[in-house]
């Protein structure tokens, strides 16, 4: 019989034991990855790998597909989308330096496991998904698996969520041509965001834009990416 079985039991805590070894093993691929990245080699932070080992990545893919959740690089997710590699998720979220103080807004949700791993380390979660339907479907599987502190929202991410603003943290998973302006207006002074910016078919590279007391801009290049285009921005 095959190690992974794809049923809905899958979602169930013994069941998630079975993964847990796989899980491990993809923490400790990404904390090799980051110590030795030719972009700059920087050890993980250790929370974020904890994160990692705690969030059942294999809830976050189709059924058929969990067998793969492990490995460290993307899968599709239906509608043309995509859950990010782990090694990804990790460095943007280690970028953003997170703590359980922290009111974070997420734009593009997708699968849903990036906003599970910034619920483990932040204090409020929102995020927004332009799919209605991934919303609504996202919103449910993070509840049925208890993260109680992410908010769910269909819309816009290119208007950000204004009635949460100002926000301590700001990342974004799919890539812009340009930050759009409301994101920069919502976060915090001394706050993060985190972005990958470029088109489809040049490097995407991805961005920590830092707002300073006086509300001033600082970019800096993190390393090159790929991610799906955002919806909505020129
Ligand atoms: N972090 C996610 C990555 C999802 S891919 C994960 O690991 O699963 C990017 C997501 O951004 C897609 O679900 C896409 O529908 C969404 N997206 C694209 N443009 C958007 C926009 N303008 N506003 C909100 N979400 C958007």
């Amino acid at each position: 019989m095959s190690l992974y079985t794809a049923h809905d039991a899958d979602h169930g805590p013994a069941s998630q034991d079975r993964y847990a070894q796989a899980r491990q093993g993809m923490v400790e691929n990404i904390r090799s990855m980051a110590a030795t990245n030719h972009w700059g080699a920087r050890p993980m932070a250790e929370n974020v790998l904890l994160a990692l080992s705690k969030v059942p990545r294999h809830c976050f893919v189709p059924p058929d597909l969990r067998a793969h959740a492990y490995g460290n690089h993307p899968l599709p997710i239906g509608n043309g989308q995509t859950i990010s590699q782990p090694y990804i998720v990790a460095l943007m979220t280690d970028w953003l330096a997170l703590d359980k103080q922290h009111r974070v807004l997420e734009i593009g949700t997708g699968s849903g496991y990036q906003t599970a791993v910034l619920s483990e380390l932040a204090g409020q979660v929102y995020s927004l998904e332009v799919l209605p339907q991934l919303a609504a479907s996202v919103a449910k599987l993070l509840a049925d698996l208890g993260y109680r502190n992410v908010h769910v929202k269909a819309g816009d991410g290119c208007a950000g969520w204004p009635a949460h603003a100002p926000y301590d943290r700001i990342i974004v998973t799919a890539a812009a041509r340009h930050i759009p302006q409301p994101l920069l207006d919502q976060l915090k002074p001394g706050g993060r965001l985190v972005i990958p910016v470029g088109g489809l078919i040049d490097v995407q590279q991805l961005q920590l834009i830092t707002k300073d007391a006086a509300g001033q801009f600082h970019r800096e290049d993190i390393e090159s990416v790929r991610f799906v285009p955002f919806i909505g921005a020129d």
